[in-house]
């Protein structure tokens, strides 16, 4: 799950991590007022779940509340791209105004899991600022990394090791200490995935400070953090997916138009595999799971159904648990409630196979039945863009 970036200064201000001082609101009038209160100067910042809003106009320096009721106005509202969003943009629903910094030094701090070695690994970079990705691909050795054991922490030692590589010194040396100690025990107490402050700040006095705040967190272990599920914004994040949840469906968007129905995320890795193989791009992954129900896969078909680049629908089932007849039925009363415009190719294997297969053969629906995998796979590119 991911958050905004004021959320994450409000968890990382929690365990001690240095933050500017602001607040988040809705209203331009507002941030006219945060901004007096913040001495007149002031950074309008949009926040949506995405990074490079700087290049793309979502953060802006107010030098006056005045100013700040004008961006607040300009920035609300405003339909926000940047190279993470996508060319559509996010609408912006609230900024984040805080006090104007002085900027000395933008460093990259980063902490991640480092799945080869299975530990978190701290990384940090003198080239802040800047999208990391490119400075990976430039310069991976302007990036230093040091893992840590998430049962003892980031201990001084390795973080002092940081400090020296960003060539830290003083007092200014000695506070980055602290706060990469923060950061890690922020990291593995919230159970997060990513935690990441580009740029870390130096200031004129030699302050460090997280001027920007990412965090995303491991879904398996929210049920452990009440305080952080209620952070979610379905609003930033993709309708059909959000959707696709109520129902207990694991469904990713893709870019391709052949829709995918399947039942357990290795077929339906498979089955992504086949369509490329064949010639063809999936527009989704969807995982009904071991024992669905019919209204599931109802639910499941509709989903598929209502992205418009969907044009054929590929349904590849292996009935262990989940039994074919019920693939079956679910399949029908979608289609029949829904109607479909798209061919829809069938390719049903195991459990109650002849079941399924005489429900849909007697439904009297224009399915495309599949004798397997391949056959599948070739049917449905061979009918794309065709009429059902
Ligand atoms: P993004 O990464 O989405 O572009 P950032 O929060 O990193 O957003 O902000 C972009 C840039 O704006 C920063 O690199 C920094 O130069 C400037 N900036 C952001 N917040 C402040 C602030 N409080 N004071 C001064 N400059 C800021
Ligand atoms: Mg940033």
């Amino acid at each position: 799950m991911k958050i905004h970036e004021y959320q994450a200064k409000e968890i990382l201000r929690t365990f001690g991590v240095a933050t500017p001082r602001g607040q988040v609101t809705d209203s331009p009038e507002e941030a006219g007022r945060i901004a007096k209160e913040l001495g007149g100067r002031a950074v309008v910042k949009a926040q949506i779940h995405a990074g490079g809003r700087g290049k793309g106009g979502g953060v802006k320096l107010a030098k006056s509340p005045d100013e700040a009721v004008e961006l607040g106005k300009k920035i609300l509202g405003m339909q926000l791209v940047t190279h993470q969003t996508g060319p559509q943009g996010q609408k912006v629903k609230k900024i984040l105004v805080e006090e104007a910094l002085d900027i000395a030094r933008e460093l990259y701090l980063g902490i991640t899991l480092d799945r080869a070695i299975g530990q978190p690994v701290m990384m940090v970079s003198k080239q802040g600022g800047m999208e990391i990705e490119v400075v990976a691909a430039k310069d991976p050795t302007a990036i230093v990394r040091e893992p840590f054991d998430p049962a003892w922490g980031l201990q001084s030692y390795q973080a002092r090791k940081l400090a020296d590589a960003l060539s830290l010194t003083g007092e200014t040396h000695k506070k980055s200490i602290g706060f990469f100690i923060a950061l890690a025990k922020a990291y593995v107490a919230t159970d997060a995935s990513l935690s990441e402050i580009n740029p870390l700040l130096v200031t004129g006095a030699g302050d460090i400070i997280a001027l920007d705040a990412k965090m995303n967190f491991d879904d398996n272990a929210l049920f452990r953090h009440p305080n952080i599920k209620e952070y979610r914004d379905l609003d930033e994040e993709d309708a059909l997916e959000v959707e696709a949840s109520k129902f207990g469906l694991n469904y990713i968007k893709l870019d391709g138009n052949v829709g995918c129905m399947v039942n357990g995320a290795g077929l339906a890795m498979a089955t992504m595999d086949i369509i490329q193989y064949a010639g063809g791009k999936p527009a989704n992954f969807l995982d009904v799971g071991g024992g669905a129900n019919e209204e599931q896969v109802k639910n499941a078909m509709r989903i598929i159904l209502s992205d418009p680049n969907v044009k054929a629908v590929l349904i590849n089932i292996f009935g262990g648990i989940m039994r074919c007849d019920i693939i079956a039925t679910g399949v029908v009363n979608a289609i029949q409630e829904i109607g479909i415009k798209v061919p829809v190719v069938v390719r049903l294997e195991g459990t109650n196979v002849e079941e399924g297969k005489a429900i849909l053969k007697s439904s009297g629906l224009a399915v495309i039945p599949a004798n397997d995998m391949k056959d599948a796979a070739e049917k449905v590119i061979a009918s794309l863009g065709k009429v059902a």
